[in-house]
């Protein structure tokens, strides 16, 4: 049977799509991977995400999305990150494990031990310094992966679907059924879709999507989030 897993990027400031977006996965009992930003929480926002996880453990989890999801790019660079390129091992690893406790004192067993950088930007050192954390998973685009190079400690898992395009420089949502048709095209046995709840143009759309994902478990697709095929 094919898998799907899904992540949300970007959780935990404080825009209202992310909840949006989480509540009606949830609420669909759609297993879904939330991406959540540590140095965004604060003590509400991290106890509201909370709740709403507790409410449904067996379709949810949290797993680490860089720590400030800022970027230390130099005016001209083009390309930005928060990992990889000019930072130093101390810093990546002191920034992964500052996000790592804070999401541990937060979440709990509601944490997923893996990570995906901000921007999808990570080099070997980022391998390295997740690895003196103790994350052995990373989520990223085929694209990215290319460019960092097989490490044999880091699993990764890949996601090539994503829910939104960008065209000169602005998100848009993707039509519900192209998402439905990728899925359905894929050669793979372990599909990744990403979504993206910040841009969202229309709730509509996404509840659109939702209830034609959840259709797929009757088409032989299933849904899994990382805990259930590493632990
Ligand atoms: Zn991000």
């Amino acid at each position: 049977m094919k898998k799907i897993i899904i992540r949300l990027d970007d959780v935990g400031g404080n825009d209202w799509q992310s909840y949006m977006v989480m509540n009606s996965f949830l609420t669909l009992k759609i297993p879904v991977s939330y991406q959540v930003v540590p140095d965004w929480l604060t003590y509400e926002r991290a106890e509201h995400i909370k709740k709403m996880v507790s409410e449904y453990p067996e379709y949810a989890e949290i797993v680490q999305h860089g720590y400030k999801h800022v970027s230390y790019h130099r005016t001209g660079q083009q390309k930005k990150f928060e990992f990889g390129f000019s930072r130093s091992l101390a810093e990546e690893y002191n920034d992964i494990l500052s996000g790592n406790l804070i999401l541990r004192k937060y979440f709990g067993d509601y944490l997923t031990m893996a990570f995906t950088a901000p921007w999808e930007a990570q080099s070997q050192t980022t391998l390295q310094a997740l690895k003196l954390v103790g994350i052995n998973i990373l989520l990223a685009s085929p694209m990215s992966l290319s460019l960092l190079g097989y490490s044999p400690e880091v699993r990764t898992i890949l996601f090539d679907i994503d829910t939104s395009r960008k065209i000169d420089g602005f998100r848009l949502q993707r039509p519900p059924q192209d998402i439905i048709n990728d899925i359905n095209k894929s050669t793979k046995d372990l599909i990744g879709i990403v979504l993206h709840a910040k841009e969202l143009e229309s709730v509509d759309l996404f509840y659109d999507l939702a209830s034609r994902l959840k259709q797929l478990e009757k088409n032989g697709f299933s849904f899994a989030l990382i805990k259930n095929l590493f632990y």
